[in-house]
């Protein structure tokens, strides 16, 4: 489960996350939607501890990430160590294609639980082969992420997270970058793990994903949660005039 309580974060001067509040239950899937610059990405980066904030409360399956709890009135940053071992548990994919070049997509999927978990290879490279069937890349183990497609590639980016057996998953607009045949393919997986349990954040712009696999639609504009709900009611008849203008401008 992620909580997130009023979250603040600046680059600079410049308030980008203005006081989010959203929370994501366990076994949850949740779409973030909204425009360009409105913060969608700051608010995934300062979950899993890319990015420091100034205030707020952000736990992620029990952890605190950033600030610790608040003690006497006081709080302290949460120690490198125990961010580390607190990111392990987040898993994110994002827009681009960031797989290791000189990997192949079996190694890809392997190098997280052999370099970091330290886990025997034989055991991890049993799990990885399952992880590349799932995502349907049982065939391209041995692949180089040069040869794959971009569907390709983001499906084995998707396994890479899976093999650290994470209890969220977050997604930043993975399917953005890609042509618009190959995007099926990448929120097929996605929606067969929603089906499977995982919670999820997903930061999209396939409103038809959000609205068929989101339990929840968020929108977020200037930094600020907007309006939150069911998809039907967000999509289809959203309270807010700026969840109405975005939508008529995207749908
Ligand atoms: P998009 O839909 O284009 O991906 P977004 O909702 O993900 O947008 P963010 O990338 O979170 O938006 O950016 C929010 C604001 O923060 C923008 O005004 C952006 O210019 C600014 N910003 C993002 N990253 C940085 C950075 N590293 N340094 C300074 N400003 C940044
Ligand atoms: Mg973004």
């Amino acid at each position: 489960a992620i909580r997130i309580g009023n979250l603040h974060k600046s680059y600079g001067a410049t308030p980008v996350l203005r006081g989010v509040d959203l929370e994501v239950a366990a076994g949850e899937v949740v779409c973030v939607i909204g425009p360009s610059g409105s913060g969608k990405s700051t608010l995934l980066a300062c979950l899993n501890g890319l990015e420091p904030f100034e205030s707020g409360e952000v736990v992620v399956d029990g952890q605190h990430i950033g600030w610790g709890p608040e003690r006497g009135g006081a709080r302290q940053r949460v120690p490198e160590r125990a961010m580390t071992l607190a990111r392990r548990r987040i898993g994110i994919v994002f827009q681009a294609f960031n797989l290791f070049p000189h990997m192949t997509a079996l190694g890809n999927v392997m190098e997280a639980p052999v370099q970091v978990l330290r886990r025997p290879r034989a055991a991890v490279e049993a799990e990885a082969r399952a992880l590349l069937a799932r995502v349907g890349l049982a065939h391209k183990a041995d692949a180089y992420p040069a040869d794959l497609s971009g569907g390709q590639q983001q499906r084995v980016a998707i396994a890479r997270a899976l093999a650290m057996q994470p209890a969220v998953m977050l997604f930043d607009e993975v399917t953005s970058a890609l042509d618009p045949e190959l995007v099926g393919e990448v929120l097929a997986v996605m929606r067969k793990l929603a089906e499977e349990g995982m919670t999820m954040l997903v930061v999209t712009h396939e409103m038809g994903f959000a609205r068929d696999v989101a339990d929840r639609v968020v929108f977020m504009d200037a930094g600020l949660v907007v309006e939150q709900g069911p998809p039907a009611a967000v999509l289809g008849n959203p309270r807010e005039p700026r969840t109405r203008s975005f939508l008529g401008r995207v749908l």
